[in-house]
């Protein structure tokens, strides 16, 4: 890893603990040489984050954004502007649905969780991606890239909405995608197989998914956080240059099996 990503600033989105997919991307990016810095979505996050933001180094920044606030991702991309003038690389590892919406059954889906889990899991990647654009621009492209499941293709028993969501998601990459490239900035995101952490434990039966991918998914054995990280050193680094738009399934494998 050493060097790939050498000098690159990147901004990552979505570490709530140590567990979070965003913390083994971003400890992936730091073996890289790529300067970070973080989000917090609230203050009961706070402590976290500092913490796994100063096990980095002394000068790691982290900055409060909730992406149902715009003035927040405002007050955020304009720290960022200050600090760097630039921007390489942004990971966007964050989404939610109302408990209750993954509770029961799909079709009892409610009008008000639909719209927060799309708003919260799809629309902010537009929303963070054109605060990103200018910064980008200045650095004379960049990589974007957000983290999906097969939910969105597959009826997943228990994913309800958040399928619909990851749906979104995957189209809102491709667009974003097309609009951007022209200006260099790639766009892509990463099929995470399941992974054991804070929003997986609201998928109901989340345990029986991880022992289903154990069975039989080609490699025989569920992904880690390391797995995923390598993926996005590898999104985020010049080795990927070629690539946009398009889905990574880090996943065993298991995607492309039949019964
Ligand atoms: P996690 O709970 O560690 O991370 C989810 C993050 O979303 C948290 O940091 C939380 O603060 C953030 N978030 C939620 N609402 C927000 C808001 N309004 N504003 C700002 N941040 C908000 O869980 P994770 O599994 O690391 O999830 C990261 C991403 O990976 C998600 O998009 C998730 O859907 C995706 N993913 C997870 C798995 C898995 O099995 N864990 C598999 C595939 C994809």
């Amino acid at each position: 890893a050493a060097g790939l990503v050498a000098g690159k600033k990147a901004l990552i989105l979505g570490v709530a603990n140590k567990r979070s997919i965003a913390w083994g991307i971003a400890q992936a990016l730091h073996a890289g040489g790529a300067e970070l810095a973080f989000n917090y979505q609230n203050e009961r996050l706070r402590e976290n984050v500092e913490e796994l933001a100063r096990s980095l180094g002394p000068d790691v920044p982290i900055y409060p954004c909730d992406v149902t606030r715009p003035a927040e991702i405002d007050a955020l991309f304009a720290s960022l502007e200050e600090r760097w003038g630039r921007l390489d690389v942004l990971v966007h590892s964050l989404a939610y649905a109302p408990r209750e919406a993954l509770d029961g059954a799909f079709v009892d889906t409610r009008p008000e969780d639909w719209d927060t889990a799309l708003q919260i899991s799809a629309y902010s990647l537009v929303a963070v991606a054109r605060r990103a654009r200018p910064l980008m621009q200045r650095a004379g492209g960049g990589s974007i890239f957000t983290m999906t499941y097969l939910g969105s293709e597959r009826a997943v028993q228990g994913y309800n909405v958040m399928g619909v969501a990851k749906a979104a998601l995957e189209a809102t990459v491709r667009y974003l995608a097309a609009d951007l490239g022209p200006d260099g900035i790639r766009v892509n995101a990463i099929s995470a197989g399941p992974i054991k952490t804070l929003a997986a434990m609201g998928v109901k039966g989340f345990s029986n998914i991880l022992k289903v991918m154990e069975e039989r998914a080609p490699l025989r054995r569920n992904v880690t956080q390391e797995d995923i990280g390598g993926a996005g050193l590898f999104l985020a680094s010049d080795l990927s240059r070629g690539i946009t738009g398009t889905v990574l399934f880090v996943d065993a494998g298991y995607h492309i099996m039949g019964v």
